[in-house]
């Protein structure tokens, strides 16, 4: 298949290895974080960590929007689909996450709260256009990727005149996580308030960055003297990103650099930018999982689309939300643990029966070793 076939060629990524292998300096380690929940499954899934050589280790980042998502916002939305009886609409994974007391989703709706599970955001858009009677809540979640698609949401909502629409917006932003991660893993030279490893290079989001550009990741060589490579999600994308990496930092140089330039620019998607700017404001601050509570590091509903915001329209009062005893999913995301560090992966924790976030989502961590079979 074109432009997929030729980004998973083995004989290409055989002497890619060859290449890094050559030129990684013996002497040290080389500490790579991806950010994506996506290129941790092309890692795992494409063995591109067994090609690497023994002194370059991935870590995996928290650029899994499910995984992020703090155990309070899920009861937040379960709450106002019982207080309020509004009928909740959400992406299938979010249904099985576990939320406080071991309730999900899933079984609120079972519970009898009306909570559908939704592809797009128009499916929610088409429920409240031929069920007028019921106030639909679209549970909207992501980073920069998926937000474009809520404002669009929104807009539409506003020009069709769609009075039992609103959004429960819990869209983050890429770049202060990045910021916390390498305050936090000592990279300006502090010691951060969380634990985290050394980075020594930044494998950067391949679709955050078709919305936003390149450019807002300049702050990381600036600030953390840290460098930065856009990556695509293929695994010869990948291994040429970590090649790109090693060689910046053998040189002892830090700069932004764009691997993905097939979907990427500097600056990015201007009109999805503009939607965004219109329809959203940015919080004050948002709790993460794994990473407490980063200011302007999430977006709100704009102050011009208040009718359709949600947590004004049905507010709820929930407490702060509390992970399963022994799930690891906090360290996991700011690439403390291995998912195989947590006591619970594989035998209480399973995709079946997922005890955190990070087994549940397609892009998280721990599905990623349960896949392909990362176990000790
Ligand atoms: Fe949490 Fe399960 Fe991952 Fe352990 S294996 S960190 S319990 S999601």
């Amino acid at each position: 298949m074109r432009y997929i076939d030729e980004f998973r060629d083995g004989a290409l990524a055989r002497r890619l290895a060859a290449t890094i292998a050559a030129e990684v300096d013996p002497s040290r380690d080389y500490r790579l974080m991806e950010f994506c929940g996506g290129h941790t499954h092309a890692i795992f899934r494409y063995g591109v960590q067994d090609l690497m050589p023994p002194n370059l280790r991935f870590a995996h980042g928290p650029g899994c929007p499910v995984c992020v998502l703090p155990m309070a916002r899920i009861d937040q939305a379960i709450a106002m689909a019982e207080q309020h009886g509004v009928t909740l609409c959400t992406y299938g994974d979010l249904m099985r996450v576990p939320a406080s007391g071991r309730r999900t989703l899933l079984k609120a709706k079972a519970d009898g709260a009306d909570i559908r599970m939704i592809y797009s955001t128009q499916d929610a858009l088409a429920i409240a256009r031929t069920e007028a009677g019921r106030q639909v809540v679209l549970f909207a979640i992501g980073f920069e990727t998926t937000t474009p698609p809520t404002a669009v949401a929104l807009k539409q909502a506003r020009a069709e005149g769609l009075r039992n629409f609103s959004v429960f917006c819990n869209h983050v932003l890429t770049p202060p996580a990045l910021e916390t991660i390498l305050a936090a893993s000592g990279n300006d030279g502090g010691d951060g308030d969380i634990g985290t490893v050394a980075l020594d290079g930044i494998l950067g989001p391949s679709h955050v960055s078709t919305i936003i550009g390149s450019r807002p990741y300049e702050f990381v060589p600036a600030r953390f003297g840290t460098p930065v490579v856009i990556a695509g999600f293929e695994p010869l994308d990948v291994m040429q990103s970590a090649l790109m990496l090693v060689r910046q930092i053998n040189a002892g140089v830090a700069r932004v650099e764009n691997q993905y330039t097939r979907a990427v620019t500097r600056d990015g998607n201007a009109r999805a930018q503009a939607l965004m700017a219109e329809t959203f404001g940015p919080r004050d601050r948002f709790e993460w999982r794994g990473l407490g509570h980063l200011p302007h590091s999430a977006l709100r509903v704009a102050d011009a689309y208040a009718e359709f915001d949600a947590e004004q329209r049905f507010p709820v009062a929930t407490g702060n939300g509390r992970e399963i005893r022994g799930c690891e999913c906090p360290s996991v995301l700011r690439g403390l643990l291995e998912p195989t560090d947590c006591k619970l992966f594989g035998s209480v924790c399973t995709p079946e029966n997922p005890m955190g976030a990070c087994m549940v989502s397609s892009e998280g961590a721990c599905a990623a070793y349960w896949s392909y079979g990362r176990l000790r």
